[in-house]
């Protein structure tokens, strides 16, 4: 199959003011293929909301290509093109609150895209619009003249996603959609976004700051350290045998009860603080925080490759040019 959307050497910098520039998303290449939930990973301040903001020309790119569905995002559109990427791709935030207007009623939020796109023919059938979406998410009829200071922060993520699927995307970004809602909440909203993909055919960018929250709902993650994508496997590969030392620390941080995954696993604790993405440093920016760098890491930067079939990574140890062997004691050599 043909990937949905595709990024090609994708940079996002932005001009901070004396010279300096903030290299949010700095070269990232990958792939997102039709049906599938590709998990977005990395601590916060890593680059990934910008990267999800970019896929959708939220920000322009400062380099590199996006497509979606063989046509690019950026670059010069017709506004017939635009008006057809902004309904194919929409967007779901974290904060529910924040993202929906306090002033309007929950019809007025559903049908904003409806109105824009002039998808119903007219009143009546702009409401009865609402009334279905407000159903396909969990919600009723009686929530739709209320505002959005009268519902839970869960309901309220499912107002957002019934905007969002209001002109029926193929494609939705959904930057950390629980992770401000109370656990026992996280897992309602996952099983009606899953629901949903099977029911609409819905393809899934689902970002989170927490590996054990994109495992269950991903077919494939790609984690992300400092602007830079440093590991991409599907879900069960990358919790099996996770390649990047980065990754691996990550791991180490979750308990997780089963022997299967447990065995083999090397504990690791993430040291030092997260460097700035303002001249981050040189050859591999995990470096400060390694305990396997070399002084190849310092002056190298690590090509992003296929170590195992579907398995990317960057990391000079998995790239055999490179003969860097990892001893017993866990340092490089
Ligand atoms: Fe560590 Fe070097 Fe690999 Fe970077 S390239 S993750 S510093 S071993
Ligand atoms: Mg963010």
């Amino acid at each position: 199959t043909k990937p949905l959307v595709e990024v090609k050497h994708l940079k996002k910098h932005f001009d901070v003011g004396r010279g300096q520039i903030l290299k949010a998303v700095d070269d990232v290449s990958f792939d997102i293929y039709p049906g599938e939930t590709f998990g977005l990973v990395g601590e916060s301040g890593c680059g990934k909301s910008t990267l999800g903001r970019t896929l959708i020309r939220l920000y322009e790119a400062t380099e590199g290509t996006v497509s979606f569905d063989g046509e690019a995002v950026h670059g010069r559109k017709s506004n017939a093109e635009r008006k057809k990427l902004s309904r194919s791709i929409q967007m779901i935030f974290q904060d529910p609150y924040a993202s929906l207007n306090q002033r309007m009623t929950v019809t007025d939020i559903i049908a904003e895209g409806i109105d824009a796109h002039g998808i119903a023919k007219n009143r009546k059938e702009r409401q009865q619009m609402v009334y279905d979406l407000l159903e396909t998410v969990g919600l009723n009829r009686s929530h739709a003249e209320r505002f959005p200071h009268e519902f839970s922060g869960g309901q309220r993520q499912r107002i957002g996603i019934a905007r969002a699927l209001a002109v029926h995307p193929r494609f939705v970004i959904a930057d950390e959609p629980i992770s401000a809602l109370d656990v026992s909440i996280q897992a309602q909203v996952v099983n009606l976004m899953k629901k949903l993909q099977q029911e609409l055919g819905l393809t899934y960018l689902f970002i989170a700051h927490d590996l054990s929250m994109v495992k269950h709902i991903s077919d494939r993650i790609g984690v992300m350290y400092l602007g830079g994508m440093v590991e991409l496997t599907s879900s069960d590969e990358l919790f099996e045998n996770p390649l990047h030392p980065y990754t691996k620390t990550l791991l180490s941080a979750i308990p997780i009860p089963d022997p299967k995954l447990e065995r083999g696993r090397e504990r690791m604790v993430l040291q030092g603080d997260l460097p700035s993405p303002i001249n981050p440093p040189s050859g591999c920016r995990f470096r400060t925080r390694c305990p396997f760098a070399t002084e190849l890491c310092a002056t190298e930067t690590p090509v992003w490759q296929e170590a195992e079939k579907g398995h990317w990574v960057a990391c000079h140890l998995y790239d055999p040019s490179k003969k860097m062997t990892v001893n017993k004691e866990g340092a490089g050599a």
